[in-house]
Formats: structure tokens, sequence, C-alpha cells
């Protein structure tokens, strides 16, 4: 839960550095992070960028896990997933990709992450329109895929590494394991 929350709008890496500090700092379980004060949580998580904000809201994401379900995560991870997500969607600067990331990573339920990668990487072979939004896109994979964890991880940590290593900000398709699946019109390549 806490990765959900500092990776947004930074790399994985700079998380790391984060989640090490507080690590190290024994604040990794809801109990601490709400005692401590936010201004040195905040200075912790400073690798992970935004860390005033993400400090705030890991608060209170840590107080929404006290309040409702005495600080377990397994405990919160038995509510019916639309109820929970509906849950986590009304703590405030959670939205629907850290409540999915949540809901996936930390809980392991069936839940597709859609993520910037994933909307490039769709948008680019024509599978999806730049303004379509998140729940269209969810939708599209979980009505063609089983209900299952495992898979869901799987794939959306498939597509997170191609986003990284070749659609790029400049496509680099040569290379790439998808490029015999380019749309019409793009430079199809014959399957091997
Ligand atoms: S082939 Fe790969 S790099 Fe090219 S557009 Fe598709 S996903 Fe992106």
């Amino acid at each position: 839960m806490v990765g959900a929350i500092l990776t947004q709008n930074t790399a994985w890496t700079n998380v790391e550095k984060a989640i090490t500090a507080l690590r190290g700092a024994s604040l990794l379980n809801p109990r601490a992070i709400d005692r401590v004060p936010q201004a040195h949580l905040a200075g912790l998580i400073r690798p992970a960028g935004y860390y005033n904000m993400k400090a705030e809201r890991l608060k209170q994401v840590t107080r929404f896990l006290l309040t409702h379900y005495g600080g377990s995560v397994r405990r919160m991870c038995r509510t019916e997933l639309p109820v929970l997500r509906g849950e986590l969607l009304e703590i405030s600067g959670v939205g629907e990709e850290t409540a999915d990331s949540i809901l996936l990573y930390a809980g392991d339920l069936p839940i597709f992450v859609v993520d910037a990668y994933t909307r490039r990487v769709l948008e680019r072979h024509g599978l999806i329109l730049a303004n379509t939004r998140y729940g269209e896109i969810q939708r599209l994979f979980m009505t063609h895929l089983p209900a299952d964890a495992a898979l869901f991880n799987e794939y959306h940590a498939l597509l997170v590494a191609v986003g990284k290593t070749y659609c790029r900000r400049t496509s680099d398709c040569d290379g790439c394991p998808l490029r015999y699946d380019l749309p019409n019109g793009s430079p199809l390549l014959p399957r091997p």
C-alpha cells in the first residue's frame, strides 16, 4: 500500500529508496505511520518526490486502514471488491490507479491496473483513443480475460516492462516483442 502511494508520479527506483528509509526507521506498519509526525515522515520519503503531499496521503490511508479494519490489510481485503474499491476512492489523493494497485498488489484481488504505459501501448496499437477513460480501458482487459489476480499482475508487469524498454516517448518498435501486433497502416512485420 505504501508503494502504491509513493509511486505516484515517480520511478520505482525512487520509491525503493523511500521504502528502505521507512524500513530503517521501523515505520513500515500502520500504527507507526499513524504515530510519527508528518514532517518526519515527509523527510524520510523525500527520495520519492512530492514528499509533503505523499506523507499526508500515507497518513490518510493509514488512518482509513486503522479505523475501518484495525490496521489489517488481510481483513480489509475480505471486503467485497467493488465495496472496498469505493472506500479507497473516497480517500483524498487516492485515484483509480492507486486504488487498483492496492487491491491487486497488496490485496491479491483480481482487478486490472491501468497506467500510463498501458494507455500508451494500447493507443499506439489503435486499440483505444487518446481520451479513452480509465474505466473503459480496464473493462477492455477485464471482459476479455479470466478474473485472475496472478494473470493481471503479470500482464501489467509485462506492459510496464515493454513501456520502459521500448514504448517510450519515442518508440523503439524494431526490438519490441509487440511489433508483430502493430495495427494496419503501421510497419507490420511478418510473424516469425
Ligand atoms: S511495437 Fe512496441 S514500441 Fe512499438 S508501438 Fe508497439 S508497444 Fe510500442
